[in-house]
């Protein structure tokens, strides 16, 4: 801790499960803060004021006005709950940023909210204000830990700033996704001309909300070892690359943890029948009820492939779109769950209609139908062309669920291939394959439904899966060390 008192971190985001979730960071947004407090540092979570956010949050009080934040930044009101046993929130007030239905980026047509950069303009000017000397708050954090482009521009406000200031984390989910304005946004966002250059927040002519962060935080973190090491590339690197490696020693690469308690077979509430590993035969009802539930053929036999993603070109689920035909014939029955981009979705309900009974497409977010998946599924799958860390994979390994997975980012630190090697060793749990095109793939499941035919190698991967720590423990105690570590040397 810093000094007698506990570690204090504002950890700045865009979403917050259960209220505000697209992907991965709304689930990291609610667990790692938690398991932060869990090791005694004393975190606060930064978060829009959203309509879901506010109605959840009836007994919030307002702590704090900003009545001038700069530029032509909205006036906002700082709200503050606490319940017990919870994170503490601050909540950016501000109705006419944040008050929308639709997701926290786009709005119900799936178009960018044309302000996107006031609103999150607004929500990192607020969260270096809070870290800074002139903080209306008396609460101020050692730590400023802002995540993904939402919360990018933070570093530079602070930089910026005289006198005392937190240190300041950027943590990197997903590098594709960065927050690129026109240079005319500048000024409105109230940053001073001289921000503006290829070491500031400039990128080719625009002004790029993740490169601010990356340039002017002074640490670089992101959600895997094997996505800090891909993202130095030029493949992997989406333009920020040379950045990257010039910042590699300031990048650390620290795994996500899982909600373990969330996604617990042997538990979990949404299931027709809770399991683990000694009673993994139970898994067969969940296969049954989900063939049900989605309009499958009644067959437990034949091998059934599940998929719970966001449906997009990052994800591969056109590479999988490519082969249902081949897929039917392995035989392979197979059951998307997604929201995405309309092709894929279009594709998916067509190819469910061709093929009814074998082929189910549940184009919608449901949690609880992404629960029953990842129990009734055989094989998971996960054809990602890069993925940053990946939560589905590691909730299919804890529900007996082998993933078939591309060698990219964290799904190389998390699945371990099937290797004769791998399997003599024990330590196999999943099939991994190379090439991001439909031929790998392809291979990559029938792999899987030969080993499956095999019952004494499906147990060993499913054990082996089963018994890996995916908990927060280990990763929640390398963010506190790294930024322990980093209050300290300054
Ligand atoms: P990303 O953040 O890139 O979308 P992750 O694997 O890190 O990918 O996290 C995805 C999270 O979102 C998981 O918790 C997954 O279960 C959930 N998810 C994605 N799509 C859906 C959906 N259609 N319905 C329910 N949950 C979904």
């Amino acid at each position: 801790m810093a000094g007698d008192s506990p570690l204090r971190v504002l950890f700045v985001t865009p979403e917050l499960a259960p209220w505000v979730k697209s992907g991965g960071l709304g689930e990291v947004s609610a667990t790692l803060p938690a398991s932060l407090r869990g090791l005694g540092a004393d975190v606060r979570v930064l978060v829009p004021g959203y309509p879901a956010i506010a109605a959840a949050h009836p007994e919030a009080r307002v702590v704090a006005t900003v009545a001038d934040p700069g530029g032509e930044l909205a006036p906002a009101r700082l709200l503050f709950a606490q319940r017990p046993g919870q994170v503490p929130l601050l909540i950016v007030d501000c109705p006419e940023c944040f008050r929308r239905e639709g997701s926290p980026y786009q709005n119900e047509r799936r178009r960018d909210w044309p302000d996107n950069y006031l609103r999150f303009g607004l929500l990192s000017r607020v969260a270096a204000l809070l870290a800074g000397e002139a903080s209306p708050l008396a609460w101020r954090p050692h730590v400023l830990n802002c995540h993904d482009w939402p919360a990018g521009l933070a570093p530079a406000y602070l930089a910026f700033k005289r006198g005392a200031k937190a240190v300041s984390v950027m943590t990197v989910h997903n590098l594709a996704f960065q927050g690129i304005f026109p240079p005319a946004t500048l000024p409105a966002l109230g940053l001073p001309p001289q921000a503006f250059h290829r070491d500031g927040v400039e990128y080719y002519g625009s002004v790029s909300f993740l490169k601010a962060g990356l340039v002017y935080a002074d640490q670089i973190t992101t959600v895997s070892p094997g996505y800090a090491r891909e993202i130095q590339t030029e493949e992997y690197g989406c333009g920020l690359d040379g950045l990257l490696r010039h910042r590699h020693d300031r990048l650390t690469g620290i795994l996500n943890g899982i909600d373990t308690a969330a996604w617990d077979p042997a538990t979990d509430p949404f299931l027709a029948g809770p399991y683990d590993f000694a009673r993994i035969g139970a898994k067969a009802v969940n296969k049954a009820a989900l063939q049900r539930e989605l309009g499958l053929r009644p067959d437990p036999e034949t091998p059934l492939l599940g998929v719970v993603s966001r449906l997009t070109h990052q994800k591969g689920i056109d590479l999988l779109a490519a082969i249902v035909p081949r897929i039917v014939t392995l035989p392979a029955q197979l059951a998307v769950l997604g929201t995405g981009e309309a092709e894929l979705e279009r594709d998916l309900t067509e190819l469910a209609g061709r093929f009814a009974g074998r082929v189910a497409a549940a184009m919608r977010f449901d949690e609880a139908l992404a629960h029953r998946v990842e129990a009734g599924a055989d094989i998971f799958v996960m054809p990602s062309r890069f993925e940053p860390c990946g939560l589905n994979q590691m909730y299919s390994l804890r529900y007996g669920t082998p993933p078939v997975a591309r060698a990219t980012g964290g799904l190389t630190d998390t699945v371990v291939d099937a290797t004769s090697g791998n399997v003599a060793a024990g330590t196999a749990t999943g099939f991994v394959f190379g090439a991001p095109e439909p031929g790998a793939l392809l291979a990559a499941l029938e792999r899987a439904v030969r080993a499956r035919r095999d019952g004494k190698l499906w147990t060993a991967l499913q054990r082996t899966g089963m018994a890996q720590d995916f908990g927060w423990g280990r990763s929640a105690r390398r963010y506190l060390g790294l930024f322990q570590a980093l209050v300290t040397g300054r």
